[in-house]
């Protein structure tokens, strides 16, 4: 075993302290993910700073935003009742995460910041992995991929991004709150992460020492239908091969407004700007959903083992849209 040094300070400006301090130290929160890690020696920090004692538990409806402390469980963000009145898409892919053990100990702030699945990643004997050692190469590329990305991916790297609730939370556009030794700010998750194309070793956008305090989620208006579809290889505890997030309204028989984004496929959870503005203002058709669908994996980067998730993501897109059209006409 590795010698570590461990802290569990009790309020939120020292935590944040001591890390940005320390260039080897990290946060630990529910530790569901950084422990494996840990002890698949993969990641090795010298310090580290055990946030779980610090007071951002719990949530707040301020007018139409929810605030969500980051120490908050995937379990009781489920639970909350306007989550499964206002949300009901995340609600659906906090359940289809993980299982009910791990959602009760893993945070939704640790969610966010999960690394990749990639098991070439998770191997500290495999050498070629730019995620893990810069410049060193890409062994998934090299080898047997199927559970990687095809968005936002080229050849120096292809991990998938592998959160649920990450997928609906960047269709309903919210944003996290962080507090670093500069002040406080926030960041729209749509601009959280790091494509793998645009730097595979970079993950997002936070500096050493930068928490995140708080998920702020916009509720979405009364009227609103949403719902998350993920197709994966069994039924639970599974990862997602790919999964869409679906918001939209009607009005009159044609969709007045919609918010998309797609899982499984991209190496950030993936907004699908292009499906919604094919559809806005369109009469529900499957043929335009399909289309939809392509307009968003255009462009996709494939290897043998992933391109089936091109045709997988357009299917799933179109079933998703038949469905939550179909909910909001009835
Ligand atoms: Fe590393 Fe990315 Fe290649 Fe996986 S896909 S081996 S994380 S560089």
């Amino acid at each position: 075993m590795r010698a570590f040094v461990y802290d569990r300070p009790t309020r939120v400006e020292q935590a944040v302290a001591t890390v940005t301090a320390d260039p080897q130290a990290a946060f630990l929160a529910g530790g569901t993910t950084q422990l494996d890690l840990m002890k698949d020696g993969v990641w090795t920090p010298d310090r580290l700073v055990d946030i779980s004692r610090l007071p951002l538990r719990g949530m707040m409806t301020e007018g139409q935003l929810l605030r969500v402390g980051a120490l908050t469980t995937m379990e009781q963000l489920a639970a909350e009742p306007v989550v499964a009145r206002r949300l009901r898409f995340v609600r659906e892919a906090l359940l289809a995460g993980a299982s009910t053990q791990l959602r009760n100990m893993a945070t939704i702030g640790g969610n966010l910041l999960q690394r990749t699945r990639c098991r070439y990643f998770r191997d500290p004997t495999v050498a070629a992995c730019n995620r893990r050692c810069p410049d060193s190469g890409c062994a998934a590329v090299a080898n047997t991929a199927r559970m990687h990305a095809v968005l936002g991916v080229d050849e120096r790297c292809v991990a998938l991004h592998a959160s649920d609730v990450a997928v609906p939370l960047v269709a309903v556009g919210a944003a996290v709150t962080v507090l670093g030794a500069k002040g406080e700010r926030q960041i729209p998750l749509t601009e959280f992460w790091v494509r793998a194309d645009e730097g595979p070793s970079i993950e997002n956008v936070l500096g050493h020492g930068e928490l995140i305090t708080e998920v702020r989620i916009p509720l979405l208006p009364e009227g609103w239908t949403s719902g998350y579809l993920k197709v994966r290889d069994r039924a639970s505890y599974e990862f997602a091969l790919t999964s869409a997030a679906v918001a939209l309204r009607m009005d009159s028989g044609v969709i007045g407004d919609c918010r998309i984004a797609l899982g499984g496929v991209g190496s950030v959870p993936w907004r699908a700007w292009q499906a919604e503005d094919l559809l806005r203002g369109t009469q529900p058709e499957p043929t335009l959903f399909e289309r939809a669908g392509r307009a968003v994996m255009a462009g996709a980067y494939t290897l043998p083992g992933t391109a089936f998730k091109v045709d997988l993501a357009v299917r799933t897109l179109t079933r998703q849209l038949i469905a939550m059209t179909s909910a909001a006409t009835r």
